[in-house]
């Protein structure tokens, strides 16, 4: 019902993707009474990608930080919107920690499972969102509500297939080399463990927040900017 106004605000704002979907069947208890899910998406600048050289840079860092403000404040525009329409709004920070030590590689709601179910794109070998438009350098935000969303796609299944570039790349060893699918638990394609602990290596330039490196070499990054036609 609402659905447009939501996209025409969002966008006027800056968001560059916007997907709806139904979750209800992948969230914990918790969340529940949050059965839809808004998914925000900016991509990141191709020039600051660029510069991600076997190693993340201070520039991809910084520009990493900002995309992440901005996606909250996306975010909160989408929760001022639907609460003023009278219905509860959930926002999931675009950058996810969690205290509980037994899931300490994983967010509140993993924004990938809402892009995917809303038909963004799908998850490459790297456990990441390659979305159709944009490829995977892109940043996400998510907004849990219980307003009625149509749903905006289909899951898409990997179009990685041969390739392992990636994997190959991975100075962690971190990618298994698997081809993701849904519903299979995310270290069958992924070691988190292994891939937070190399972004330490590089707490001189971002913190250890950071690393990029199999987005980098991913032939779905490897396109022209796309253009507003
Ligand atoms: S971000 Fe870096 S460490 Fe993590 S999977 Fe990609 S290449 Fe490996
Ligand atoms: S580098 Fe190749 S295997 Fe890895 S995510 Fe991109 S397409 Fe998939």
């Amino acid at each position: 019902m609402f659905e447009k106004e939501l996209k025409e605000l969002l966008s006027a704002n800056g968001a560059d993707l916007i997907g709806f979907s139904c979750v209800k069947t992948s969230l914990p208890q918790e969340l529940s009474k949050y059965p839809y899910a808004i998914t925000i998406v900016r991509r990141l600048s191709r020039a600051v990608t660029d510069t991600i050289q076997g190693a993340p840079s201070m520039m991809y860092f910084q520009h990493y930080r900002i995309t992440n403000t901005k996606l909250d404040l996306l975010a909160l525009d989408a929760v001022s919107f639907i609460e003023k329409k009278g219905y509860l709004a959930l926002p999931i920070a675009a950058s996810q920690s969690t205290p509980d030590e037994k899931e300490e590689y994983k967010g509140l709601f993993p924004h990938k499972t809402g892009a995917v179910m809303s038909g963004l794109g799908f998850i490459g070998k790297s456990g990441v969102l390659i979305t159709n438009k944009y490829g995977s350098f892109v940043r996400l935000a998510t907004i849990l509500t219980d307003m009625p969303l149509e749903p905006t796609g289909e899951i898409q299944t990997s179009k990685c297939g041969a390739c392992n570039i990636c994997r190959d790349a991975c100075p962690a060893h971190a990618i298994t080399g698997e081809e993701y699918i849904p519903g299979h638990p995310r270290k069958e394609i992924f070691d988190a463990k292994k891939c937070s602990e190399h972004m330490k290596t590089y707490k001189h330039i971002g913190r250890g927040a950071v690393c990029g490196i199999c987005m980098s070499v991913c032939p779905f990054n490897k396109k022209r900017i796309p253009v507003e036609e």
